[in-house]
């Protein structure tokens, strides 16, 4: 039941409607017996500096932030954790005693259902296509966990420029055409391969990366961070040619159980997580 004791966590983002947390935290916060409650909270963009006021006016204990408030949100925040520095972005935010603390949880959201299939990734080469805001958090939960060598493969190399600035002092980094030869060169020693672009995301099912399947080892890991559907075509032709496949489903649960863990201090109930969002898409 809610009282005036419940605590409140909010979801900004613009438009908020298709977010799953709702559903995944609510879920978690019953499972753990907590008394707080998750709430979608739409928010133009001239309006989130008034959001923002609005959560601490609240009393709100934290928020998700998601598209298009990631980056925006930043300047707001009175300490931001290094994930968030190094993402760029902040997915996450505590309130705690009118201060704004800044998370990125998709950093560990992105490496943590790897870590629990119990792949090794020091030393480690990979590849991910695409140079956006995700693709930044997973070069750096890749560089965290010690990867030794990625290549970003994108349509407009430029782009990457910025990542290749600020990561090229920890690992060795490179930006190729999607497609080229230089990637393809890549992909023959490749042992992780990650979409981090929207191509194959519902309704654009039959979209998928250029990627030159049969240069790709025997044995590699093909990590699609998208989530709808499922079984994106690119993760159809990666399985085809036997590699191993992993969809976004497990990192939202994922960031989303680090966000919990952050803003109660408790452990999330992680199988009540996974059972929610797989309840949705049944
Ligand atoms: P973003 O910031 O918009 O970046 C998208 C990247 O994909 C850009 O580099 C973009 O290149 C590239 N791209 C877009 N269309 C392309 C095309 N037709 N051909 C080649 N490259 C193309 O998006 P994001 O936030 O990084 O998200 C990327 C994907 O990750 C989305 O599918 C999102 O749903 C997913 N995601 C999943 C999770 C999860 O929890 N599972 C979390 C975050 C994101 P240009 O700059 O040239 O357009």
């Amino acid at each position: 039941m809610l009282t005036a004791k419940t605590k409140c966590i909010g979801i900004l983002g613009w438009p908020v409607e298709h977010s799953l947390s709702p559903l995944m935290q609510n879920s978690a916060f019953v499972t753990a017996g907590l008394d707080y409650i998750y709430v979608p909270l739409p928010v133009a963009p001239p309006a989130l500096a008034a959001a923002i006021e609005g959560l601490k006016a609240l009393g709100f204990a934290g928020a998700n932030v998601t598209i298009p408030h990631k980056v925006k949100v930043m300047p707001f925040m009175d300490h931001l954790d290094k994930n968030a520095q190094m993402a760029g972005a902040v997915n996450t935010i505590v309130l705690k005693e009118n201060k704004l603390y800044g998370y990125n949880t998709d950093v560990d959201g992105f490496i943590r259902p790897l870590l629990r299939q119990k792949v090794l990734l020091a030393g480690k080469k990979a590849i991910i296509l695409g140079a956006g805001g995700a693709a930044q958090a997973v070069i750096w939960g890749l560089i965290q966990a010690g990867v030794a060598e990625i290549a970003i493969g994108v349509r407009d190399t430029a782009k990457a420029k910025p990542l290749i600035d600020l990561f090229s002092t920890y690992t060795g980094i490179s930006a190729h055409q999607l497609p080229s030869a230089s990637l393809n060169d890549k992909l023959r020693c490749c042992d992780l391969l990650i979409n981090a672009t929207p191509l194959g995301m519902a309704p654009h099912i039959a979209q998928e990366p250029p990627v030159n399947w049969p240069l790709l080892p025997a044995g590699s890991i093909v990590y699609d961070l998208i989530y709808t559907p499922r079984q994106t075509k690119f993760l159809q032709q990666a399985a085809a040619c036997g590699h191993v496949t992993m969809n976004g489903e497990s990192m939202l649960v994922e960031q989303g159980a680090a966000a919990f863990a952050l803003w109660t201090g408790q452990p999330a109930p992680l199988e009540a997580m996974y059972a929610a969002i797989a309840a949705h898409f049944v």
